[in-house]
Formats: structure tokens, sequence, C-alpha cells
């Protein structure tokens, strides 16, 4: 199933080019109160709920996609975890572009590890990309994303896949320089995810995957998952060895060859076989202040 977050926290379904409003499972979900359990709380119900929303189909009201503002699938992760330099020809074309690199080495991910970005920065594809004013290059990464399904911990690569809700297409937005990735993936608006979820059942091997992304309609990266270094499974393992997985907790399994720049006014397009495409629109910050 292809689930969608749309115009303000409705929960769809997707179905060819509509999208049924299925937000009425929601009350089935427990009430809260603090302290919140960590992690997404429709993500670690959604064994509950997917039978609810196949009965709900029939008189859910539909809407043409075309429609819909979709936000991030995943509203409340504890973390997006993402695998820096996971394409052997992604090394190659960093290692020898000053403007990648900075003057760094390039090393690979078994040298780094994994990094995280911050959640606040995490969007859909109708709050487009938003460049903070940094005299910068600014760089798309298009990436298969990997939400976690249940907590686990020091899940080993042959039962990895088990954890996983689903997939979707990201964007781990960057800014070259010195700084630390943390500090330069997680400006607000540098994480998108969607533009849905696709449960796992619908993904036989994510390993298996065409991944493209055009910006305005020019090719820039395109690969199949085949060629991830680390692939999926060793990745969660790889993850849950150091953090505690929790439902909602994002994984992005890394860029391949042909990152490039992005400037206000640009649209990218991000697509993987068996997902769907993303479509975002970059523009630039004003740097007013905001408070609630
Ligand atoms: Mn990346």
């Amino acid at each position: 199933m292809r689930l969608c977050r749309f115009n303000h926290d409705r929960l769809g379904a997707v179905l060819g080019d509509t999208v049924a409003d299925v937000s009425a499972v929601l009350e089935t979900l427990p009430s809260l109160r603090w302290p919140l359990p960590p992690g997404d709380m429709l993500i670690a119900n959604l064994e509950h709920l997917l039978p609810l929303i196949e009965r709900a189909l029939d008189r859910a009201p539909r809407r043409p996609l075309s429609g819909c503002a979709l936000d991030s699938p995943v509203a409340n992760p504890t973390k997006i975890i993402g695998a820096p330099v996971n394409y052997q020809k992604h090394i190659e074309e960093a290692r020898a572009d000053r403007q990648i690199n900075v003057g760094n080495d390039v090393r690979t991910i078994d040298y780094y590890g994994l990094f995280l970005k911050a959640n606040s920065s995490l969007v859909g594809q109708a709050a487009g990309v938003i460049l903070p004013s940094m005299d910068r290059r600014h760089d798309h990464e298009g990436e298969l994303a990997v939400v976690i399904g249940q907590v686990c911990r020091n899940v080993p690569a042959s039962q990895a896949l088990q954890y996983v809700a689903g997939y979707s297409v990201a964007l781990d937005m960057t800014v070259r320089g010195s700084e630390d990735r943390s500090f330069r993936k997680s400006p607000d608006t540098y994480s998108v995810l969607g533009p849905w979820l696709v449960t796992r059942d619908e993904i036989a091997d994510p390993g298996q995957l065409d991944l493209w992304l055009q910006v305005n309609g020019a090719d820039r990266q395109r690969t199949n998952t085949r060629h991830l270094i680390y692939d999926v499974p060793r990745l969660i393992e790889y993850a849950s060895s150091q953090y505690t997985l929790h439902p909602g907790d994002i994984i992005m399994t890394g860029t391949p060859e042909g990152v490039g720049p992005v400037i206000p006014g640009d649209v990218i397009e991000a697509g993987i076989s068996g997902i769907g495409t993303l479509r975002v629109d970059v523009s630039e910050q004003r740097g007013e202040l905001r408070t609630k």
C-alpha cells in the first residue's frame, strides 16, 4: 500500500491518480499523555492500521492526487540516519572534484560510520527546499529511504528487512563546506521524504531498484540500488549496532554519482522504481524571525 500524509495531517491511501482519505482510522490510535513514547505513532501502529485502512477504502472520500499537498509520510522520527559516500562512483567523483571535497580526503563508509540529520529538517514535497542564505553551493542528493517499523537493537543483516515498515524517496540536501555533516545537512527543509510511504510488502528487494534524479528536466543522477556499498540489510545492522531504532526512524541510504548544485527557481524530481517520484521546488530563505 502507498500511504501519504496530505493537506495538513490527513492520512491517505494513494490509488493511481487519486487519494482515498482514510483519516478516520486514526481515531483508533491510543490517546497519549506526557511523556510520549519515542517514535512515530502511525508507523508504530501500522500493522494494526493496515487492515482497517483496507476496509475503509470503499467508502473513503477520493481526491485527485494532483490537488493534494504532500507532507513527509513520517511525522515524528526519533532520528534521521545518513550513510556517507555509499556508492563507489560517488566516492570517485567526490575525490576528483574540489567543490565537493573542499580539500578534505574522501574516505569510505566504514571509516566515517553513519551521521544524523536534525529531525527539524524533515519535510514533504509540498514544503519545497528552502536554501539558507549562505553563499555556498547547495547540492541535491537523491536517495532510497528506509523507514523502520519496530523498536530494534543489534539486528543481524539476515533478519533486518523484517524491521522495515516501508520505503520512500529522499533528498539529503547538503551545503558544501568545511563544517560537520550534521550542520551542513540539517537546515530546515534539507531532508525531504516522500512522495509517500510504500509498505515493505510491495518491495521484494530493496537492492534492485532504479533511482534517478533530474533538475529542471535534465538528468543528474541515475543508478540502481544494487550498487550500494552497504546495502539496506547491512545499513540496518550497522545502525542498530549503535542506536536503538524506533518506529519511524529514517535511514537515508546514500547518494550515487551525479550530485550537483541547485539554485532558487529550480525544480528537483527524484524517482525510484516501485515507489514513486518526488517533485520539489527550490527557493531561498528570506531570513525573517519566526516565533510562535
Ligand atoms: Mn547523502
